[in-house]
């Protein structure tokens, strides 16, 4: 089983190379944003919790995240491999992640294709997507500024050890969309 990590900024393109890779390798996506967004439009007990912390632009806490997230995990456990988009995004997550693959002996954390792109085209960006899509937190300029503060303070640092070094993959986020779902399809098929 493959673990695919895709890690940025909010509005760097996870979500649509997600999608992309899904498709073309049949792997489960997974998405904590998504998950989270429809607790709150299902208004489940998870989703009353956690709707202040999107609304703000802050990180859910790293308990509610990681419980939501290893439920999912558990029920996968027979997939290809997992694509994991927006999680992890703190130490926390990451260590229990690797703890969570280690225990249901589901393999380790393959790659993770890190996204970079300039902050100031990322503001306008998620402004944009919010024109679309109407999601609360992509409308307010202070929400986009206080995600992107977030990522920078809780969640830019979290690769730093030693040991990811190995497989962290460079992905140019301002190249068109094809041309980064080539670019990481390509390092996919390595796996194979
Ligand atoms: P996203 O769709 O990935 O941009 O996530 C939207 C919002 O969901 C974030 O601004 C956070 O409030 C929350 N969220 C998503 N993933 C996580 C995570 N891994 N840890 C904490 N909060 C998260």
């Amino acid at each position: 089983m493959i673990h695919v990590v895709l890690f940025g900024p909010p509005g760097c393109g996870k979500g649509t190379q997600a999608k992309i890779l899904k498709k073309k390798f049949g792997f489960i996506h997974l998405s904590t944003g998504v998950m989270f967004r429809h607790h709150i439009k299902c208004k489940t007990n998870l989703g009353k919790i956690v709707h202040y912390y999107l609304n703000q632009g802050l990180l859910v806490p790293d308990h509610i995240t990681i419980n939501m997230l290893n439920v999912e995990i558990k029920k996968n456990i027979s997939s290809r491999g997992i694509i994991y988009d927006g999680y992890p995004r703190t130490k926390n997550q990451v260590s229990s992640l690797e703890k969570i693959l280690k225990e249901k002996s589901l393999g380790k954390i393959d790659v993770i294709f890190y996204f970079s792109i300039e902050k100031s085209l990322l503001i306008n960006r998620l402004l944009n997507r919010g024109k679309i899509t109407y999601r609360d937190d992509d409308t307010d300029l202070i929400t986009v500024q206080r995600r992107i503060e977030e990522y920078n303070k809780e969640t830019a640092c979290i690769w730093n050890e030693e040991k990811w070094k190995n497989i962290i993959v460079n992905v140019t986020a301002t190249s068109s969309i094809k041309n980064v779902s080539l670019f990481i399809e390509n390092k996919i098929m390595n796996f194979f």
